[in-house]
C-alpha cells in the first residue's frame, strides 16, 4: 500500500511539473505611442502610412474597435494604465507639474504600479521612453517597480541627438526646456547618437535579448514619445513619403513609420529568441490624435484633450499566439485599465485589497469562453474643466466642456459614431440613468493632489 502511496505521490509531483511547464507566464510588453489618431494605423483603415508591423500585432492577434483610455491627455491616461485604476480614485486629474524639487507631483507612492505587481511575480521590468509619473526622485521610475529605465522623465521631448543639450532639468531655465533633456539609464545622463525613436527601439530590443540570455521572465513597456510634438523626424523616414504634400503630415507619418520599424524589430526579436507564444503584446496609443501633430482620427469627433470618441478611443491591439485566436477583431469597448487587470489574472500575482482595479481581465473575452460585454459602464472626468463622459452599451453621455455641464449630451454610437445627434429629448429616461451612474461613480474619486503643468514656474529660479 505503501508503495502505491510512493508511486501515486510521484505521479501527482510528475503532473503538477507537467501543468507548470504548459502554464508558464507570459512575457509582457506594451507599447505606447503618444498622440497617435484613431486611424493612422493600418489596421484602422490608413491609407497614406504604411504600418505594417504594428498591423502584424492585430492581424496575429485581436484588434479592438472600441478600445479606450481613462483620459485625453498623456499623463493621467497613463497614471490609469500603470495601476489599472481609474486615476482620479487618487488624484490624478491632470498633467503635473515638471518640477524636480515637488515630492507630490508625481504618481502617488501609495499605488501600486503594473511593475511593482509583477515584481513579485519575479518579473524583470522595464521602461524604455516616457516615464511622465513625476520627475522627483521619489517617483522615479526605479523606485516604482521598474529594474530598467531608459527614456525621460517628463512628457515631450526632442527627437535629435544634438538639441539634447541639458544634463538634468536643475538646468532647466524656462519652460519647455525639459524637452532638452539628455536621456537617462537608470539614473545617469548618457549620450545618445540616433533618432531618439530608433534609440528606444535599440534599448528595446537590447532588453529582450538580455532577458533571454538571463533565462529571466520580462515586461517591457516601451512608451515612444512619437509622434507627439515637436515634429521631427530623420531624412531616412520622411524620404520615405515623397507623396504626402502636406509637411505636417509628412513629418507626422515619418515618425509613426520609425516607430513601426522599431515595432518590427521588437517582433523579429520575439521570434528569433522563441518567445512569440510565450509573450503577451499591446499596442495602443495614451490618447486621440492632437490638433497640433497632424494626425487623423477618422470619423470620430474631437481631438486629445476632448472626451468625444476622438480624445479617448484610440488604435490598441493585442497579441497573444497560441491563446488567443488570430486575425478577428473585438466589439466590445475595452479600456486601457484592462491591461493591468488581464496581467495580474494570468501572473496570479495578489494586489492591495484596499485599492483595487478598475479593468478586467480581457482573455476570456477574447477566447471566446465570455460572450459578455466586458464593461457594465466605463467613465471619464476631465475634473479641471467640469467635463464628464459615461458609456454604456453603445450610448454615451457627453458633457466635453464646462459649459455643457448643465446639459450633457446623448450619443448611440453603434448608428452615431461621429457624436453628431443629440437623443437626449427622445431618451430622457436612458439620458438620466446615466447621469446618476456618473454622479455615483464621480462621489468615490478625488480632487487633484498636485500642482499642474503651467500652473507654477519653478524653472525661473534655476
Ligand atoms: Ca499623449
Amino acid at each position: 500500500m505503501k508503495k502505491i502511496g510512493t508511486i501515486f505521490n510521484f505521479f501527482i509531483l510528475f503532473f503538477s511539473l507537467f501543468l507548470n511547464a504548459q502554464h508558464n507566464k507570459p512575457n509582457i510588453i506594451i507599447i505606447m505611442t503618444d498622440d497617435m489618431g484613431y486611424a493612422d494605423v493600418g489596421f484602422n483603415g490608413c491609407k497614406d502610412i504604411p504600418t505594417p508591423n504594428i498591423d502584424r500585432i492585430a492581424n496575429e492577434g485581436i484588434r479592438f474597435d472600441e478600445g479606450y483610455v481613462s483620459f485625453p491627455v498623456c499623463g493621467p491616461s497613463r497614471a490609469g494604465f500603470l495601476t489599472g485604476r481609474y486615476q482620479d480614485r487618487f488624484g490624478f486629474t491632470t498633467n503635473p507639474s515638471i518640477d524636480p524639487n515637488n515630492p507630490i507631483a508625481g504618481l502617488p507612492i501609495e499605488e501600486e504600479t503594473m511593475a511593482q505587481v509583477l515584481k513579485k511575480a519575479n518579473y524583470n521590468t522595464a521602461i524604455i521612453g516616457k516615464w511622465h509619473m513625476g520627475t522627483n526622485a521619489v517617483f522615479h521610475p526605479l523606485e516604482r517597480g521598474f529594474d530598467y529605465f531608459y527614456g525621460f522623465l517628463s512628457g515631450g521631448h526632442h527627437y535629435f541627438p544634438e538639441k539634447l543639450t541639458l544634463n538634468n532639468l536643475s538646468e532647466v531655465k524656462k519652460k519647455w526646456q525639459w524637452y532638452s533633456t539628455k536621456i537617462i539609464e537608470n539614473r545617469a545622463p548618457v549620450e545618445i547618437k540616433e533618432y531618439l525613436t530608433d534609440a528606444f527601439s535599440n534599448a528595446a530590443v537590447n532588453f529582450i535579448d538580455k532577458q533571454v540570455k538571463d533565462d529571466q521572465q520580462f515586461m517591457l513597456y516601451l512608451a515612444y514619445n512619437a509622434p507627439h510634438t515637436p515634429l521631427q523626424a530623420s531624412e531616412k523616414y520622411l524620404s520615405r513619403f515623397p507623396n504626402i504634400k502636406d509637411k505636417k503630415r509628412k513629418t507626422y507619418a515619418a515618425m509613426v513609420s520609425a516607430v513601426d520599424d522599431g515595432v518590427g524589430r521588437v517582433l523579429a526579436a520575439l521570434k528569433e529568441q522563441g518567445l512569440d507564444e510565450d509573450t503577451i503584446i499591446v499596442f495602443l496609443s495614451d490618447n486621440g490624435g492632437a490638433r497640433n501633430n497632424a494626425s487623423d482620427n477618422g470619423p470620430l469627433r474631437g481631438l486629445k484633450g476632448d472626451l468625444f470618441e476622438g480624445g479617448v478611443r484610440v488604435p490598441f491591439a493585442i497579441r497573444w499566439k497560441g491563446v488567443i485566436p488570430e486575425g478577428n477583431s473585438y466589439k466590445n469597448p475595452v479600456s486601457s485599465l484592462d491591461i493591468m487587470a488581464t496581467i495580474v489574472a494570468q501572473t496570479n500575482v495578489k494586489i492591495n485589497p484596499e485599492r483595487p482595479l478598475d479593468g478586467v481581465d480581457l482573455i476570456p473575452f477574447l477566447t471566446g469562453k465570455n460572450n459578455g460585454a466586458p464593461h457594465d459602464y466605463l467613465f471619464w472626468r476631465k475634473r479641471e474643466q467640469n467635463a464628464m463622459a459615461i458609456r454604456h452599451g453603445n450610448y454615451k453621455l457627453v458633457a466635453n466642456k464646462k459649459q455643457d455641464q448643465e446639459t450633457p449630451k446623448l450619443f448611440d454610437l453603434s448608428i452615431d459614431v461621429s457624436e453628431s445627434k443629440n437623443l437626449k429629448s427622445e431618451k430622457l429616461k436612458i439620458h438620466k440613468d446615466l447621469q446618476k451612474e456618473w454622479n455615483n461613480w464621480n462621489k468615490e474619486l478625488k480632487e487633484r493632489v498636485f500642482p499642474a503643468l503651467g500652473e507654477d514656474n519653478w524653472w525661473s529660479k534655476n
